[in-house]
Parts: structure tokens; C-alpha cells; sequence
């Protein structure tokens, strides 16, 4: 501890060992014996230099360590997931178990970092990180999914389209540029987003093109995969700070990918034929067969459940490599959305569209309402659209767009409420007959 010295300070003034300021240039000089001292500023800078000696980022640079994550239990995971999601309930158990465990995972590591236990007995097994595939038909909720599970956890999320990631050096974005996104998503703060979580969309579409091999490169296919091997498995990348592509006159920020969760989602088209196949084989294969291999599905007792009992064999066959699914331990194959969950998806979720529309109304002093068979209605035209739940908001939109013209051309208009016949009629849909 520095202490106020009894011998005068040389030339009468004090001055600081470090930077030479002294009181008269208005520093704040906390003396030591013989002479010495120093000012707040140089105190301020020493304690930075300790920190940065401590909980160095993988930049070297001055980053204060983050708290300890508050990780939830796979059941409160799920109960917020239920919160916002409709439906897909094993797809919520799965992702509950996952993110439990990858942040317990992180958590633990952090601690031991800080303060090793010399006594524990799995200090040298290294739990790998377990990154997740959703497999599931456009507008089922697998942003939807990843972008929840964020918000739950409070770490920064970014979503990329792989479809727009190219290998290094040919046109199109580096892989890198998705850790770039995080990194904006965490306010640069480097540190925060190496605990983040990535949303790749469209992975199945960088499957390799074809089974020839061919004289051109597949820069979009597998290339893209040879790429992103690294990142999902846990590197210190290196980010061109301003994104685009890599050249030597640039500045890097470096990011430790080992605690990223990358999520990656895709609706894989045909796999259904290739899962088929594999278990018609296997079927062909038994001793006195004739039993088909039941889908996944059937073991749920649930009719409507169409889930795929996808293998990592079949992932290869569909065209990505298997060191990239080696990456991907977890795979989740979930049902395309029901118009009974539409209906809900509609009505149930914090900010679902009919509170939306309900909340625009209420502020111009109306109540609307939908009948039952009007939220069918609206269900059954986004089925139609095939694009699952994403399709709800386009048909909401048109729907509405004419009811909210007409309605506030009657003044003493005070409840509007939206029957099927009007749906119907604003869609030009052709009525069904009830269930
Ligand atoms: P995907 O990534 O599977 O193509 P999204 O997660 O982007 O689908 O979903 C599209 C839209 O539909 C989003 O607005 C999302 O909130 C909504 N949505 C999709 N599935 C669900 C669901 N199961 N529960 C609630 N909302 C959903």
C-alpha cells in the first residue's frame, strides 16, 4: 500500500513516478516513501494492465471477465420454449438438454480457468461442444427456435444464410463473416460473442452438388463445408474487422469459436426418399421381413407426427460430408406445422399476430375479434401457401388491409369482428365443410 512518506517530495512537489505529472499539472498524486507517487491516471492504467493479465480475450486486449451464465434446467429451457413456440415438443426436449448442457459446459470451464480444482476427478475429460441440425420444412419455427433460446440465455445470436457463404478466394462471403455478424450482435465485445449463439440457415443447400467429381471447383458446396469444419468445431478464427473478403492490409479481430452453439437449419428436400431407402434396404435385409421399418413418428402414437429417423449415413448420402456431420452431433427432424397449430400459433403466442392487429385496432378505440372458424380460415389459406407458419402473416396482412380501409370510415364503429364468410370472401377462398 502506498503511504503518505514522511520525508518531503523532491523539490517541494509531488510528482508522479510514472508520468511525470505532478499537482500543479491538477493530477491527483497518491505519494510512496521516499519521494515517489503516483496519480489516479496511472492507477487507473495498472489496474487495466492486470485485468488484461488475468482474463486475457483471445485478442490479448483489456476485456472484462464476464459473469457466470445463469444456466436453466432442460424443464424451465422448455417451459419459456412453450412460451413461444407452438407444438414440436420433442424438438423442446432436445433443445432444452442441448443448451443445458452446453452451457453448464462453458460455465464449468470458465470456473476451473479461474480457480482449478485439484481435486476433481474428470479434470482431464474435455466434453466436446454439441452443436445442433434442425431439419424441418420452411416456416416451421427452427429460426424461430434458435432466436428463443438466445433471448432465454442473454447472449448475443446471429443468423447466416449459407446459401450466400462461398470457399475463400471466389465470389461470395467468407464463413468468417458470420462470426463478424456476432460480433455486431454483441457490441464488439469479442468476449460475449465467443458465448454466443449462431443460426446458419439453409445448410442443406451447400450439400455437395453432385457424386462426380468434377474439373470445376464446388466453391459453393463442399468447399463452403471444408470451411465452416473449423469454426463449428471450435478455432480462433480470424474476422476481418469490416467484413467482405480476407487480404493482407486488413485488420483481424480474433474469436475463439470453442463455446459458440451453431445451430443450423434446413429443410433437406428429398432426404425423406434417402431415409426411406436406407430403411426399406434394412427392411429387405430381416429374416422372414415383410414389417417396414416404422417412421419415427409411430413410435409416438401420433398420426400427424411425419419426423424423419434421420441417420448420419443419410446426411452423407444427401450430400454433406461427414466431417461436417461429424460437427453436427445433434440432429432434430421436426414436423411441418398443422393447421390446428396454426390456429394457435395465430392466437397463443405473447406477440402473435391477432394481439398485433388487436393492439393496432385498440389504439384507434375498436375491439376486433375472429371467430373460430375464421382463424381456421386464415390457417387454411397459409397451408396453402406452403411456406408453414411464415405464410400466416402475408395472409393476415392482405386479410386485414381491407378490413382496416373499411372500418374507420364508420365513426360509431366500436367492435369489428372477423367471421369465416369474410375471410372467405376477402381471399377468395371456397368454403369446407367443418370437421
Ligand atoms: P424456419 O426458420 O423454420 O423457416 P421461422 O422460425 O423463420 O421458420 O418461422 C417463420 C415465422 O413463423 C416466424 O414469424 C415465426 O415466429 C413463426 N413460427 C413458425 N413456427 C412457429 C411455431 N411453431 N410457433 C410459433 N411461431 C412460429
Amino acid at each position: 500500500m502506498p503511504r503518505r512518506t514522511t520525508q518531503p517530495p523532491r523539490g517541494g512537489k509531488l510528482v508522479c513516478s510514472f508520468c511525470g505529472r505532478s499537482e500543479a499539472d491538477h493530477a491527483l498524486i497518491i505519494p510512496g516513501p521516499d519521494g515517489c507517487g503516483i496519480c489516479c491516471d496511472c492507477v487507473e492504467f495498472c489496474n487495466q494492465i492486470i485485468k488484461e493479465a488475468m482474463h486475457p480475450d483471445s485478442n490479448g486486449n483489456a476485456s472484462p471477465s464476464l459473469p457466470e451464465l445463469k444456466v436453466p434446467i432442460p424443464s424451465e429451457i422448455k417451459a419459456f420454449l412453450d412460451l413461444h413456440v407452438i407444438g414440436h415438443e420433442e424438438t423442446k426436449k432436445v433443445l432444452s438438454v442441448a443448451v443445458h448442457n452446453h452451457y453448464t459446459r462453458l460455465n464449468q470451464e470458465c470456473a476451473q480457468a479461474k480457480s482449478p480444482k485439484k481435486t476433481d476427478p474428470y479434470a482431464d475429460v474435455e466434453i466436446e461442444k454439441s452443436n445442433v441440425l434442425l431439419i424441418g420444412p420452411t416456416g416451421c419455427g427452427k429460426t424461430l427456435f434458435a432466436k428463443t433460446l438466445a433471448k432465454l440465455l442473454n447472449v448475443p445470436f446471429a443468423i447466416a444464410d449459407a446459401t450466400t457463404l462461398t470457399e475463400a478466394g471466389y465470389v461470395g462471403e467468407d464463413v468468417e463473416n458470420i462470426l463478424l455478424y456476432l460480433i455486431q450482435a454483441a457490441n464488439g465485445n469479442v468476449k460475449a460473442a465467443e458465448r454466443g449463439i449462431v443460426y446458419i440457415d439453409e445448410i442443406d443447400k451447400i450439400g455437395r452438388k453432385t457424386d462426380n467429381v468434377s474439373i470445376t471447383r464446388d466453391v459453393s458446396g463442399e468447399g463452403v463445408q471444408q470451411a465452416l469444419l473449423k469454426i463449428l468445431e471450435g478455432t480462433i478464427a480470424h474476422v476481418p474487422s469490416q467484413g467482405g473478403r480476407k487480404h493482407p492490409q486488413q485488420e483481424y479481430i480474433k474469436i475463439d469459436t470453442h463455446n459458440i452453439l451453431f445451430i443450423c437449419g434446413g429443410a433437406f428436400v428429398g432426404l425423406d426418399s434417402v431415409v426411406k431407402r436406407r430403411e426399406g434396404q434394412r427392411t429387405i435385409g430381416y429374416a422372414g421381413g415383410g414389417v417396414a421399418a416404422a417412421p419415427s413418428g409411430a413410435e409416438n402414437g401420433n398420426e400427424l407426427d411425419k419426423r424423419l429417423d434421420v441417420q448420419p449415413e443419410d446426411l452423407v448420402k444427401f450430400g454433406l460430408i461427414p466431417e461436417f456431420v461429424g460437427r453436427l452431433p445433434i440432429v432434430v427432424s421436426m414436423n411441418e406445422v398443422s393447421e390446428k397449430d396454426l390456429v394457435r400459433i395465430l392466437t397463443e403466442p405473447k406477440n402473435c399476430l391477432v394481439r398485433q392487429f388487436q393492439k393496432l385496432f385498440a389504439m384507434q378505440g375498436m375491439e376486433l375479434s375472429f371467430t373460430k372458424e375464421a382463424l381456421r380460415e386464415i390457417a387454411r389459406a397459409a397451408v396453402a401457401r406452403k411456406t408453414g407458419a411464415r405464410g400466416l402473416r402475408a395472409v393476415m396482412e392482405s386479410l386485414m388491409m381491407d378490413i382496416m380501409y373499411e372500418a374507420p370510415n364508420d365513426p360509431t364503429l366500436k367492435k369489428v369482428q372477423v367471421s369465416a364468410e369474410d375471410v372467405r370472401r376477402i381471399l377468395k377462398l371456397t368454403a369446407v365443410p367443418a370437421e
